[in-house]
């Protein structure tokens, strides 16, 4: 990196932090026009050439660009614009008879300069979202997008150039050498996506500082799928929630334990799916993503060897084209538990389906890897269901389906220690980038003062009395 770039940084950071104090007294009007802006430029505006960069980026069908990055920002936006009024506002809280005299409130401030660095899978959808709560709760912002999608980062450049000034919000573009001459900075919040290793990094960086932070992570996503479950209605939900974006999501279903008595069943009902899908052939089906690289590729045929090598069996699929970087819609059977399709997170279109007899094999599976970000659970047995989410962990869990929990705008989304600190989304997105200050306000003498030093007889039986009745 040059040392013009190293300055230019400097000179962002400056800036927002002398701005910082004007940003957050933005009123809930304001803050609504900025938000309006940002949708107008995305659903309109830009809207073509954000399509067209994620073409150019990774072949992303022009479907899924408008669902899961645009259609996904703008609900974003529109449940903020309509809950941000309540948001802002001081939430008063119950005065205890102890305290009489007095009122309390909790202040949502901004934490003040912010860092966003986001992943390249959905690249417009994880920098621009969070910038989406960043903006409501009255931050600055840095944002530093992936390398891996240059083109979709152009246009976030032009998008946030045209509505925002330097001061108050930046694209910082780079590879890793950029976004750790950031994390040298004395941000008061980081919100990182991105993979596991990079979050501890991003943690060690911020505790310098003892910046906030918050990690939305990664790792591997399980699919319990049981035998009380209606094979024919779940596979289609299954199929589109693994191989849209070519499986490049981190809360992709990164393999699927199912009953021995469901397996192939769902093996033929998975395999009519997705000849349906991509119409028999998915590396050259305009409704099929890329992988996102080379090196992306060539890491997924790694994997596809290495499962082959330990005795796994295709039973669909398999195919590679490094110089297209496209990989076809896979599944394996008979997967060795030491592959490395079991042991890394996949994030492509390969999926695993490991058979089960007994619920208790899946718990102790699953349970012996680092928290899911996902989990989900296929099954028509309440107690099934239960028992599943009772004996697991997870950021969070689809019953019947999978990926849906993302886009629900009330629920909170994140991992849980390996697959992330912290909560985004609405609500959740907004207390990531707001202190809740109290705030204690006296307004007449409170009983307390009457027991201040020195302590008197008769004061310690009055402070005795206290601690017994309060
Ligand atoms: P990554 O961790 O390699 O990169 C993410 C960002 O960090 C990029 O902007 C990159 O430039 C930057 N970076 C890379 N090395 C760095 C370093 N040493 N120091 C500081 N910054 C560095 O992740 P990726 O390959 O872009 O994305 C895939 C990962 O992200 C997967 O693990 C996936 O599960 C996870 N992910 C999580 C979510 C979520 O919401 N929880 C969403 C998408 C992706």
């Amino acid at each position: 990196m040059t040392v013009a770039v190293q300055s230019s940084i400097q000179k962002i950071f400056e800036s927002q932090k002398a701005n910082q104090y004007k940003i957050a007294q933005s009123t809930f009007k304001e803050r609504k026009e900025k938000l309006l802006s940002l949708k107008k430029a995305i659903e309109i505006t830009f809207r073509q050439e954000i399509r067209d960069a994620l073409v150019a980026d990774f072949r992303k069908p022009q479907a899924e660009t408008d669902l899961t990055e645009i259609f996904a920002v703008t609900t974003e936006i529109k449940h903020t614009i309509s809950h941000l009024e309540e948001w802002m506002g001081d939430q008063y809280v119950t005065t205890p008879l102890a305290y009489l005299g007095s009122s309390s409130y909790v202040k949502h401030e901004p934490k003040g300069v912010c860092l966003i660095i986001s992943p390249w899978n959905f690249p417009l959808n994880l920098t621009l979202g969070p910038l989406v709560s960043a903006i409501a709760a009255g931050n600055t912002a840095i944002i530093k997008p992936s390398e891996f999608t240059p083109n979709t980062t152009a246009v976030i450049k032009k998008i946030v150039k045209s509505i925002f000034l330097s001061n108050e919000v930046e694209v910082v573009e780079g590879e890793a050498d950029v976004s750790t001459e950031l994390l040298l900075l004395p941000f008061n919040h980081i919100f990182f996506t991105g993979s596991p290793q990079v979050g501890k990094i991003v943690m060690r960086a911020a505790a310098n500082h003892l910046a906030s932070v918050t990690l939305e992570l990664g790792g591997k996503s399980p699919t319990v799928i049981d035998d009380t479950v209606n094979i024919k209605t779940i596979a289609r939900r299954l199929a589109w929630g693994k191989f849209m974006n070519s499986g490049q999501i981190c809360i992709a279903p990164d393999y699927v334990l199912v009953h021995e008595s469901k397996k192939e069943e769902l093996l033929s009902e998975l395999k009519s799916t997705l000849a349906g899908f991509y119409e028999n052939d998915a590396l050259h089906n305009s409704s099929y993503c890329s992988i996102v690289n080379k090196k992306h590729a060539e890491r997924l045929s790694s994997y596809l060897e290495d499962a082959l090598e330990r005795g796994a069996d295709v039973a669909l699929g398999g195919e590679v084209n490094l110089s297209e970087t496209r990989v076809s819609p896979t599944l394996l059977t008979n997967v060795s538990k030491d592959s490395k399709v079991m042991t890394e997170e996949i994030f492509g279109p390969i999926l695993p389906i490991i058979t089960y007899s007994d619920k208790e094999e899946v718990i102790q599976y699953i349970n012996s890897g680092e928290k899911p970000l996902a989990l989900y659970i296929y099954s028509s047995s309440n107690k099934n269901i239960k028992y599943f989410l009772d004996n697991t962990r997870a950021g969070g869990t689809c019953i019947n389906n999978n990926n849906m929990h993302f886009l629900q705008p009330y629920l909170p989304f994140g991992g849980d220690n390996n697959s992330g600190i912290g909560k985004a989304h609405g609500l959740w997105g907004f207390k990531a980038f707001s202190n809740e200050r109290s705030v204690y306000r006296q307004h007449i003498p409170s009983v307390l003062e009457k027991l201040m030093p020195p302590y008197t007889a008769n004061k310690n039986k009055i402070i005795e009395w206290i601690v017994k009745l309060f």
